[in-house]
């Protein structure tokens, strides 16, 4: 149990692992760095500096000197757990959990982990609301639960402790900066599907088959067509589509009681988005930030206020970092409720029907989408409008394939590894340990594959 916790927290804390995963296959991404992001909302707008300094400088010029001192005091206790692990590399990963890779070539990493508070495995709680530390400045709070909240999808406290310990470590390090994939997201896939080879993409998979008697995989059916797996099957649909992908098949009690677990998984709210094209004529775009953080309600209240209902909002800027991504003269931008939108909602709207009342609906929800667009743009905002989408959580659910719209399951409800009770059948992506993240699911890609080949050759690949 020791060394599956130890994992778990090796995999939080190895937020490079897109990079090494390319790396390793001998791919590249052009990533454009860049330092700060913007808050809105919060007073004063303000810039979040990366690095040792900047967010200590807003505290002191903000004058919130006992946010300052629990804030370095968090960053102190919390620093070994999150050091010792980041020196330890993702590839050295199994979803088997299998110990050996780090035995033999990550010992001395292995007693620096071994020396932490065990306390680190669990959430963030003990360390917000004691017995470990507590935070009594409310706007530290409040800052620290937004912080989860757009990692994992809960507040701080429910938050992994590990997960949280390797944000404040990173975050505010020397040199710490965050990486924008020139070209978009997309362009990260691309290079995969480049360097991969024989992709096949927009292809339902519409059952993963047993062997007789359910112990062994044998492959996948695709439009009819059953495709043999020469090594194994690896899944990273959500945790929800699992049951539904193995229906037909002959189960053992083993894989019917882990099913059962999989469809209760529980999960985070869902999303609302707005998708802008605006005319850029006039912007003054050195002043605008590649991404803000925009508190619609303020960030100041108790954890049901931070992530509450519509209150957090996230506006991404990209054409500040690269312009070619819109035509000349303007610029696209995405403003989303990030995981605080209620399903529960939209549900009733499924399947069409009164098309006036959806669209309705949609334009009422998203009105404070557009305030966060006019806080960042301007007042002028709307009347440069070439092109708008808003997607409901429907909208997100349909698109991602994701149940209910969810951003993912919750901390409490991931699954420890990849490994199932199907020999040959391993799954990664946010359902597994760390979770939500392009950094996690990597990771937990990467425990996969590892996972199966042997241990020796897993060592010969790093
Ligand atoms: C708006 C938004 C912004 C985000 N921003 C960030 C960010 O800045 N940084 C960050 O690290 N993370 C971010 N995230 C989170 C991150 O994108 C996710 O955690 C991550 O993509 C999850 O990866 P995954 O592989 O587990 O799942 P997914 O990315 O959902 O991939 C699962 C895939 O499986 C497919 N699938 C499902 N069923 C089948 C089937 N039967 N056959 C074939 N295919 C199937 C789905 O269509 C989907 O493409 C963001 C998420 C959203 C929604």
């Amino acid at each position: 149990m020791a060394i599956l916790l130890l994992l778990a927290l090796i995999m939080t804390s190895s937020s490079w692992a897109p990079g090494l995963v390319l790396d390793i296959c001998g791919l590249s991404v052009d990533w454009v760095p860049y330092e700060s992001w913007g808050v809105l909302g919060d007073g004063e707008p303000w810039d979040l500096r990366l690095g040792l300094t900047g967010f200590r400088d807003h505290l002191i010029s903000t004058g919130r000197t006992r946010a300052l001192e629990e804030f370095d005091e968090l960053r102190r206790i919390t620093l070994g757990l999150a050091e010792s692990a980041s020196k330890i590399p993702a590839m050295a990963m199994r979803s088997d959990s299998n110990p050996v890779p780090l035995f033999l070539r990550h010992l001395p990493e292995l007693f620096g982990l071994l020396s932490q508070p065990d306390q680190g495995m669990g959430p963030f709680g003990p360390y917000m609301n004691g017995p470990i530390f507590e935070v009594t400045d409310p706007w530290l709070r409040s800052w620290l639960d937004a912080l989860a909240f757009s990692l994992s999808g809960v507040e701080a406290a429910d938050t992994p402790a590990s997960a949280m310990a390797y944000v404040l470590f990173d975050m505010h390090r020397e040199g710490g900066t965050l990486d924008y994939p020139r070209g978009g997201m997309g362009s990260i896939v691309d290079e995969l599907v480049r360097g991969i080879g024989g992709v096949e993409l927009r292809k339902k998979v519409d059952e993963i088959v047993l062997e007789e008697g359910g112990e062994r995989v044998e492959g996948v059916m695709v439009g009819g067509q059953l495709v043999r797996a020469k090594e194994g099957v690896i899944c990273n649909a959500p945790i929800w589509e699992l049951p539904g992908l193995l229906e037909g098949q002959t189960k053992t009690e083993e894989l019917s009681d882990f099913l059962e677990v999989a469809k209760a998984t529980p999960f985070t709210r869902s999303y609302l988005h707005l998708h802008v094209v605006l005319n850029s004529t006039g912007l003054d775009m050195s002043s605008l930030r590649p991404h803000y953080t925009v508190f619609d309600k303020g960030l100041v209240g108790d954890s049901e206020h931070v992530v509450g209902d519509s209150n957090m909002i996230a506006v991404s800027n990209p054409c500040v970092l690269d312009p070619d991504l819109s035509e000349d003269g303007t610029i696209m931008m995405h403003a989303y409720c990030c995981g605080n939108e209620d399903y529960d909602i939209w549900e009733g709207w499924q399947g069409g029907g009164d098309r006036v009342g959806y669209e309705a609906l949609k334009r009422e929800r998203a009105e404070c989408l557009w305030r966060s667009i006019e806080k960042v743009v301007g007042e002028d905002a709307r009347s440069r409008v070439v092109a708008e989408y808003i997607g409901s959580p429907l909208t997100h659910r349909r698109f991602l394939t994701r149940h209910k719209g969810t951003y993912g399951a919750t901390p409490s409800g991931l699954l420890k590894n990849g490994d199932t009770p199907v020999e040959g059948l391993v799954l990664c992506g946010d359902s597994v340990f760390p979770g939500i993240g392009v950094p996690s699911v990597a990771l937990t890609g990467a425990a996969a594959a590892n996972g199966l080949v042997t241990w020796w050759k897993q060592l010969q690949s790093y």
